[in-house]
């Protein structure tokens, strides 16, 4: 039996979900732009995940704008923002930003604009007075993600949102992590713009949202035929919108009670952990963390972070070192640790465990007992510094 620790890098699909996406994928084949009975099926299926996925986040329907990814619905956060308006050129983020944001920003430097990164403090959360620091009276957009995906710290999201509502600057929160894992209310926490990725919450891959506050202007960055009120056009994924709706519905029935579980069970690897492991810390804050979400630092073994990911594979257990988002820089230090002002060695070795809907105790129980002897089978070749074989 496997058993699977990655839930931030992507989630198994609820089997609710997926009865939820079935027509979709056979017989309810329709066009929801069609207006024969096929198309208007289709419709009604999307106006329901509309539904489902604006109530997750206490929005309306028709602020819901169903994008092909979180990455994409960051790049309309963005680009949408800066396009629709132009005098203000100035964008802040902070520094611990998905590349989906990051990436964006240094793409909008290119088309005029400008960006200040925002430090997070040691303990992997940014302040409302850093960002305040950080306004100019040109800023445009403020974005912070709502929780980071390699240390699963919180943001004061409601915080900055008044900030910059009092301030007449937008704010963009990137909720893919968040989302269904901690409250969000778009009018309590005066958020303007909000990104989320049905993968994440146990829905399909390939299909987000970016919900945009009634009165805010976007220019579209996907031109056609006018589809999600003009701001993503495209033929819509009917299926994947139905499984986005459905793991909305199942986050806002569950949530809470799902949270306080994965709470226990982290804080369960938290305590057993530093009995068995003292070279093993946790990184970020303790407790304004993502439920089933801990970042571990390996003191004096940071080099050998890919060797324990392997070794834990061929026990059965699946984890991640930093992001999976960063497969392509296995390896190289973690921008989000060096942010937190890890020195670049101690931000190589991370290992990321995040827990999820089917998680059972037996699952982290078996974790501890592999996890101390697979770290202790690392140290031979550790205690060989200079060894070039
Ligand atoms: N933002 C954050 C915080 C993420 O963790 C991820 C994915 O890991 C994304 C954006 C990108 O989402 P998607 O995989 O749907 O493109």
């Amino acid at each position: 039996m496997r058993v699977y620790l990655d839930h931030s890098a992507t989630t198994p699909l609820d089997p609710a979900v997926g009865e939820a996406m079935r027509p979709f994928l056979g017989e309810a084949f329709g066009n929801p732009s069609s207006l024969h009975t096929s198309g208007r099926a289709a419709r009604a299926a999307v106006d329901t995940a509309r539904r489902d996925v604006a109530a997750l986040f206490a929005a309306e329907p028709s602020e819901v704008v169903f994008t092909g990814s979180g990455t994409e619905a960051d790049n309309l956060a963005l680009v949408g923002a800066f396009e629709a308006d132009t005098s203000r050129r100035h964008f802040v983020a902070s520094a611990i930003e998905h590349p989906a944001v990051l990436e964006t920003l240094k793409y909008l430097q290119t088309r005029g604009a400008s960006s200040s990164l925002v430090r997070p403090g040691a303990d992997g959360i940014v302040t409302v007075e850093a960002v305040a620091a950080a306004l100019r009276a040109d800023t445009r957009l403020v974005s912070v993600m709502a929780a980071n995906n390699v240390v699963g710290t919180l943001q004061p999201v409601a915080e900055i949102g008044r900030l910059c509502r009092g301030q007449g600057v937008l704010f963009h929160t990137d909720a893919v992590q968040a989302a269904g894992k901690v409250p969000l209310d778009l009018r309590r926490d005066s958020i303007d713009l909000l990104s989320a990725s049905a993968h994440k919450l146990h829905g399909p891959k390939g299909i987000g949202a970016l919900v945009v506050r009634a009165g805010v202007k976007l220019a579209p960055i996907v031109h056609g035929g006018g589809q999600e009120r003009g701001l993503r056009s495209a033929t819509e994924n009917v299926a994947a919108i139905a499984g986005f709706g459905a793991a909305a519905r199942l986050a806002r029935e569950q949530g809470a009670e799902e949270a306080t579980r994965l709470v226990r069970l982290r804080d369960r690897l938290i305590e057993r952990l530093a009995a068995a492991t003292p070279s093993v810390r946790l990184l970020g804050h303790r407790y304004r963390r993502l439920p089933g979400h801990l970042c571990l630092g390996l003191e004096g073994q940071e080099g050998e972070t890919i060797r324990l990911l392997m070794a834990l594979d061929e026990e059965g257990i699946e984890v991640s070192t930093g992001s999976a988002c960063s497969a392509s820089h296995a390896g190289q230090p973690s921008h989000v640790l060096v942010a937190m002002g890890l020195d670049p060695i101690r931000a190589r070795g991370s290992l990321r465990l995040t827990l999820g809907r089917f998680n059972t105790e037996a699952d982290v129980d078996r974790f501890l007992d592999v996890f101390p002897k697979t770290l202790a089978g690392l140290r031979p070749v550790m205690s060989r510094p200079f060894a070039t074989a």
